[in-house]
C-alpha cells in the first residue's frame, strides 16, 4: 500500500506548490474512516482510493481532484459525512466527493448494458464538474485492474458496463490510453479465449517482427535527422481489443506488420510535422486513401495528428502518426492534458483562461453526443438532454423523461396500462405523492390497482405528451362508457314506460333516423342528455306518440345498482363524492346552491355534457326537472367512503345587530367541528342583518346540531337551511 509520503511525492513531481498539509489530512482521514475494511482481494480497502489517486497523479491533476479521489468512497462506505468533509477540507472538495457518492449510489441499481447511451448522459447530468468524471474513470480503471478478485458471476456485468459506458467516455474525453486499457481489461473478462488467442498470436508476431520494427525506427530516425529534424520515433504494438474489433469488422486474420504495429513520429513543432511527412512520402510510396490530416482539421475531441500508411521495407505496410509533443499529450491524456500544471497554475485559473475553459465546455458537450455523424441533429439533441431527468424502475430499467416529469409520466413511459392503473408511488423506497417532481437517479416504483381510471385532472399536471394523450384517451373512454351505461338504463325505462319492447338490435335498426353511428353513440348521447329518450322510442316505433310526460315526484334511494362512483374531478373541484347509484363513474358535483350532506335523501340530475348534480330531495331547484324524468338518476351515499371529509351546506340566518354576534356564530360552528367556507352579509334594517353562511359539515346530524344551537342563541332571530 502506498505510504503517505509517497502520495505527496507523486503530486510534488508535477506540482511543487501542492498543499501538502491538506493531502496528508486526506490520507489520514480516509485511512481512519475505512479502518479495517477489506477489499475482495483481501487488501485493506484503503489501498483502493490510494491507487485511484495514483492513477490521477499520472494525469497530473490538481489537489482537489487527488484529494477527492482519496476520499471518494468515504461518504457511501463509512461514517464520514459531506458536512464533515466540507468542514475539514473545503466545499470544492466536498462537491467533488458528493458527485462521486451520487454516481456510486447509481451503481447499486443493476443496469442493462443496452442502456449505455442514456446512462452515460445520466453520469454527465450528475457530474457537474468534469473532475468528478475523471475520478470516476480512475476508480473504474482500478476496479477493472483488480476484477479477478471479484466473484466470477459479477465480472461479465461489470466488464460490459465498462465497455459500454466508461471506455467510450474516456475516449470522448480524449483519454485514449485509458480507453484502450479499459477496453482490453473488459475484453479479457468477457471473451477470455479470444483474448488469449489474440495475445498469443500478437506475441508470436511481435517476436518475429522485432528486428523489422527496430529497423524501421532506425531508418526513419536517420532519414529525419538528415533533413535536420529532431524526432522521436517509436513503434507501438496495437491493443488486443482493437485487433479483435478489426478482425470482427473485416473478418480477417492479422498477418501484416501494420496489423499489429503502428509508428509514431514526435517532432518539435507544427512545421516539422509536414516536413516529416514529406520525408516519409518521398522515401516510401503511400497507400492511397489512408492519408488523413487531423492537424489542419482536428477531431471533435481536439485530437490532432497526421495519419498515413506507406509500403515500407520488405513490402510491409507501415502505419504512421506524425504529431508534436503537445498534440501527443492531448491524444494520450485528453481533457486532463489541459489541466497540466504550468508553474503552479491552479484549476481556478485554468478554468478562467477562457480558451482552455471553452474547450473544456465543448468537450463536455461533445460527451453528451452520440457517435452519430449527423452532428447538427446531435446538437439539437443536446438541448433535450439538458432538459431531461433519468430515473430507474425497481428492476433497473432506465427511463428518460423531460425535466419536471412526475411519477405519472414515469408510469406512462413504462407502459400505458401502468399509467392507467397507477394509484400511488414509491420514490427511492418512500411513499410519495404521484405529483412529485422527479430528480436524476430516482428509483420509482408505481403502486397499481385494478380497474382504475386516471383522474381527468392529471391531464394538465403531467409533463409528457404520451401521458397526456393516454389520460385523455382513458378518461374519454371511461366517461363515454359511463354515459352509455347510463343511457342504456334511461332507455330501458323509457321503453318500459311507453309499453314497447326494448333491445339493442331495434335501436341499431333505427340508427339512420337517429343520425348516429352506433348504438353506443345513441346510448352515450342519451346519457349525456343530448338526445331525449322519448325521441329514441319514436325512432324505433314511429307510431309512438309521447304524450306521457309524467311529473313524478323525485324518487329517493331505491333499487339503485351498488356501483361505487369514482371520484372524477370536474373542472375546479377536486372533492371525491362518495355516492352510490346508477351514474357509475360520471363526473359528480353538488348542487351549486346549498349542496348536500350525508343523511340527506338525495337524487341525481344529469346535466348534458357535464355529469351528475346531486340535490337533497327537498331542494326547490328540482321542480325545474319535473318534465324531464329521463334526467333523474337514483343515488345514495356510499356509507363506506363517508367519514373522511366534510360536505357543503348553506344556512340562511337573521341576526340581531349587536357587537360580537358574528363571533358567536363562528364559535358555534367551530364548536361543532365544522368549517365556514363563505359568509355573505346584508344589513336589512337597523336592527337586523341577513347572513348567508356556506358551511362544510360532516353530515346531517352535525348540521342539525349547529342549527339547533344557533336557534338557541339570543342574538339569532332566525335560522334556516337553504337547499337550492
Ligand atoms: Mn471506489
Amino acid at each position: 500500500m502506498m505510504r503517505q509520503y509517497q502520495l505527496v511525492e507523486r503530486v510534488k513531481r508535477y506540482n511543487p506548490n501542492t498543499d501538502e498539509t491538506l493531502l496528508n489530512k486526506a490520507y489520514i482521514y480516509a485511512l481512519r474512516a475505512h479502518g479495517s475494511q477489506r477489499r475482495a482481494s483481501g487488501d485493506p480497502f484503503f489501498a483502493h482510493p490510494l491507487e485511484v489517486a495514483a492513477i490521477l497523479t499520472d494525469l497530473r491533476l490538481d489537489d482537489a481532484t487527488i484529494i477527492a479521489a482519496v476520499l471518494h468512497d468515504t461518504i457511501e462506505d463509512t461514517e464520514a459525512t459531506l458536512e464533515e468533509i466540507n468542514q475539514i477540507f473545503n466545499p470544492e472538495i466536498g462537491a467533488l466527493v458528493d458527485g462521486l457518492t451520487k454516481i456510486k449510489r447509481l451503481d447499486l441499481v443493476s443496469k442493462r448494458a443496452a442502456q449505455g447511451e442514456n446512462f452515460r448522459k445520466l453520469l454527465l447530468a450528475i457530474s457537474a464538474d468534469v473532475r468528478v468524471l475523471l475520478v470516476k474513470l480512475a476508480d473504474r480503471l482500478h476496479n477493472m485492474r483488480t476484477l479477478e478478485f471479484m466473484p466470477m458471476e459479477k465480472r461479465p456485468r461489470i466488464s460490459e458496463e465498462t465497455l459500454e459506458i466508461y471506455a467510450p467516455l474516456a475516449g470522448r474525453m480524449g483519454m485514449q490510453e485509458m480507453r484502450a486499457e479499459l477496453e482490453d481489461l473488459s475484453f479479457r473478462h468477457l471473451r477470455p479465449e479470444a483474448y488469449q488467442t489474440i495475445t498469443q498470436r500478437l506475441n508470436d508476431l511481435s517476436e518475429k517482427s522485432e528486428k523489422l520494427v527496430e529497423e524501421i525506427e532506425r531508418i526513419l530516425t536517420s532519414l529525419l535527422a538528415a533533413k535536420g529534424l529532431a524526432a522521436e520515433v517509436k513503434g507501438r504494438r496495437k491493443r488486443p481489443y482493437s485487433i479483435w474489433k478489426k478482425m470482427e469488422r473485416k473478418s480477417v486474420a492479422f498477418e501484416q506488420l501494420s496489423d499489429i504495429f503502428g509508428f509514431r513520429i514526435i517532432v518539435d513543432d507544427l512545421d516539422a510535422c509536414y516536413r516529416a511527412l514529406g520525408v516519409v512520402h518521398m522515401t516510401w510510396p503511400m497507400v492511397p486513401g489512408r492519408y488523413k490530416d487531423y492537424i489542419s482539421t482536428p477531431k471533435q475531441n481536439d485530437y490532432r495528428s497526421i495519419h498515413t500508411t506507406v509500403v515500407g521495407p520488405g513490402k510491409q505496410r507501415v502505419e504512421l502518426q506524425i504529431r508534436t509533443r503537445a498534440m501527443d499529450e492531448v491524444a494520450e491524456y485528453g481533457i486532463a492534458a489541459h489541466a497540466l500544471y504550468k508553474e503552479g497554475a491552479d484549476i481556478a485559473r485554468f478554468v478562467s483562461e477562457s480558451r482552455a475553459y471553452q474547450w473544456l465546455r465543448r468537450t463536455i458537450d461533445l460527451l453528451a453526443e452520440g457517435d452519430n455523424p449527423e452532428e447538427f441533429l446531435e446538437h439539437t439533441k443536446l438541448e433535450l438532454f439538458h432538459d431531461q431527468v433519468f430515473c430507474f424502475t425497481p428492476k433497473g430499467r432506465l427511463i428518460a423523461l423531460p425535466r419536471g416529469a412526475t411519477p405519472i409520466d414515469f408510469a406512462y413511459a413504462v407502459h400505458t396500462d401502468v399509467g392507467n392503473t397507477a394509484v400511488g408511488c414509491k420514490i427511492n423506497g418512500r411513499m410519495s405523492p404521484l405529483l412529485t417532481e422527479l430528480a436524476n437517479g430516482d428509483e420509482v416504483e408505481i403502486v397499481r390497482a385494478a380497474n382504475q381510471t386516471p383522474p381527468a385532472a392529471w391531464e394538465s399536471l403531467v409533463a409528457t405528451g404520451k401521458a397526456r394523450a393516454a389520460i385523455r384517451r382513458a378518461t374519454r373512454t371511461a366517461v363515454r362508457r359511463q354515459y352509455a351505461g347510463l343511457g342504456a338504463q334511461i332507455l330501458s325505462r323509457a321503453f318500459e314506460r311507453a309499453g314497447k319492447a326494448y333491445s339493442e338490435e331495434k335501436i341499431a335498426a333505427a340508427l339512420p333516423r337517429l343520425a348516429r353511428g352506433s348504438t353506443e353513440d345513441v346510448m352515450a348521447a342519451v346519457g349525456r342528455g343530448e338526445i331525449y329518450s322519448g325521441d329514441v322510442v319514436r325512432a324505433v316505433y314511429p307510431d309512438y306518440s309521447d304524450d306521457r310526460r309524467p311529473s313524478t315526484s323525485p324518487r329517493a334511494a331505491g333499487d339503485e345498482a351498488a356501483v361505487k362512483i369514482q371520484p372524477l374531478f370536474g373542472p375546479g373541484e377536486e372533492q371525491a363524492i362518495p355516492i352510490r347509484g346508477q351514474g357509475q363513474d360520471l363526473p359528480i358535483r353538488f348542487a351549486p346552491e346549498g349542496g348536500a350532506v350525508p343523511g340527506d335523501r338525495i337524487v341525481g340530475i344529469i346535466d348534458p355534457g357535464e355529469g351528475i348534480t346531486i340535490y337533497p330531495i327537498q331542494a326547490t331547484a328540482l321542480a325545474a326537472f319535473d318534465n324531464e324524468p329521463e334526467r333523474w338518476v337514483d343515488v345514495r351515499w356510499d356509507s363506506e367512503a363517508i367519514g373522511s371529509q366534510r360536505f357543503p351546506a348553506r344556512l340562511s340566518l337573521q341576526s340581531i345587530n349587536e357587537p360580537g354576534t358574528l363571533a358567536q356564530i363562528a364559535q358555534v360552528i367551530a364548536d361543532h367541528d365544522a368549517n365556514i367556507d363563505n359568509i355573505a352579509m346584508r344589513r336589512t334594517t337597523p336592527d337586523f342583518t341577513d347572513l348567508t353562511v356556506d358551511l362544510a359539515v360532516w353530515d346531517l346530524k352535525n348540521l342539525n346540531g349547529i342549527i339547533a344551537e344557533l336557534r338557541g342563541k339570543r342574538v339569532i332571530a332566525k335560522v334556516e337551511r337553504v337547499t337550492g
